[in-house]
């Protein structure tokens, strides 16, 4: 099989080195010449928008489409599922990529968000900072990811500050939840509707951005998994939806609330490689490919922390007992994610005895 990646970084990247030993082979379409994908697969230099040219070479070289970041453009996608399967199906794109729409489909399925109004004029704000009360957090509605494009507002002042930096464009204000941990649901589905899960993980974001997973979350009661199962269920199936999704949570007791969707395989899902029975990327594959979805498990306990701006000496990672690095071959760069590491252990608790070790920038 042949499969044409939208986007060529880490995540592409991935997705193409696990498809070597299933003799899939991934071409990526990305407007960087040296995107990092390119170091490990074909790559077409071309923009997501309007680059019909490339796009067409793109067709040429695939028997399917998915894509590795959320913000391809609909038409994009459409344009392409005129010509071959594009998974996940343009509809996911559509609902994921403005936060007000991801948070009405999912109240429309009974899925629980923290409360939430749109947000265009100074009226709207007002009106949605006196339902909504303080704290709360002022976000774009499309374009935002790793916490860009967002203000936490936990005085009168945050918010007329947040307003004079973010106003002027479609906006959401939602309520601030004060939940325990962040969690994540990886959930891939195949064309016939079957779908497997990984185990919940704990994630750890600073200033907006995943430093530490650990994998499989600790202290998961059957029920609490079950219900973030039944809500991924609800949400794949309505989206018809083939190949990897990721649900973020807010976890508050025994109450998840969806923070938000990426339809698309995970920074939190990168231990898989390691210290799962089949990794979310070969899953994405093997979904996208028409292949049966290998099992979800995880073999053993991991912890992933992400290299950003820089990869520490590798001599240092790597003597760690059971550490995997994983280099993204892109420069060093402030705020860049650069690399991970997992580090696997047949024991839990230990895990987080590297936060030290592997600090951030
Ligand atoms: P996002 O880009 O929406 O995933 O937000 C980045 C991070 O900001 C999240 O992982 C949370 O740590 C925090 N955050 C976002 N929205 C909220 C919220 N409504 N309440 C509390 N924390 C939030």
């Amino acid at each position: 099989m042949r499969v044409g990646i939208l986007g060529g970084g880490q995540l592409g990247r991935m997705i193409a080195l696990a498809g070597h030993p299933l003799g899939v082979t991934c071409t990526v379409l990305d407007p960087a010449d040296d995107c990092c994908a390119a170091q490990v697969c074909r790559h077409i230099r071309g923009d997501f928008d309007g680059d019909y040219a490339a796009l067409y070479e793109l067709v040429q070289a695939s028997d399917v489409i998915t894509y590795e970041f959320e913000n391809v453009p609909v038409e994009t996608a459409r344009w392409l599922a005129e010509r071959l399967p594009v998974y996940p199906p343009p509809r996911a794109l559509e609902v994921c990529q403005d936060r007000v729409t991801e948070k009405s489909f999912l109240q429309s399925l009974g899925v629980p968000t923290p409360p939430f109004a749109a947000v265009e004029t100074r009226g709207e704000f007002d009106a949605a900072l006196a339902d909504i009360g303080l704290p709360a957090v002022l976000k774009t509605r499309r374009f935002g990811y790793d916490g860009k494009g967002q203000a936490v507002l936990r005085t009168p002042a945050d918010a007329e500050a947040a307003w004079e930096r973010l106003s002027g464009r479609p906006l959401i204000l939602e309520g601030f939840v004060g939940f325990d941990r962040e969690l994540s649901l990886i959930a891939v589905r195949d064309a016939a509707g079957d779908m497997v899960t990984y185990p919940l993980i704990e994630n750890w974001h600073v200033e907006g951005i995943l430093h530490r997973s650990l994998a499989p979350a600790a202290g998961v009661s059957d029920e609490l998994y079950e219900l973030a199962v039944t809500h991924a269920e609800r949400i794949l199936a309505e989206l018809n939806y083939v190949g990897v999704l990721t649900v973020e949570w807010f976890q508050r007791g025994d109450e998840l609330l969806v923070n938000e969707l990426a339809p698309r395989v995970h920074n939190s899902g990168h231990w898989t490689i390691e210290a799962a029975e089949t990794s979310q990327f070969e899953n994405h594959l093997r979904a996208v490919c028409g292949y049966p979805l290998g099992c979800a498990a995880a073999t053993r306990h991991a912890a992933m922390y992400n290299f950003i701006g820089r990869i520490p000496a590798v001599a240092h990672v790597l003597g760690e007992p059971n550490a995997h690095l994983h280099r993204y071959g892109k420069a060093d760069r402030p705020g860049r994610k650069v690399g991970h590491v997992t580090v696997c252990d047949a024991e839990p608790p230990e895990l987080t005895r590297l936060d030290g070790e592997f600090a951030r920038d």
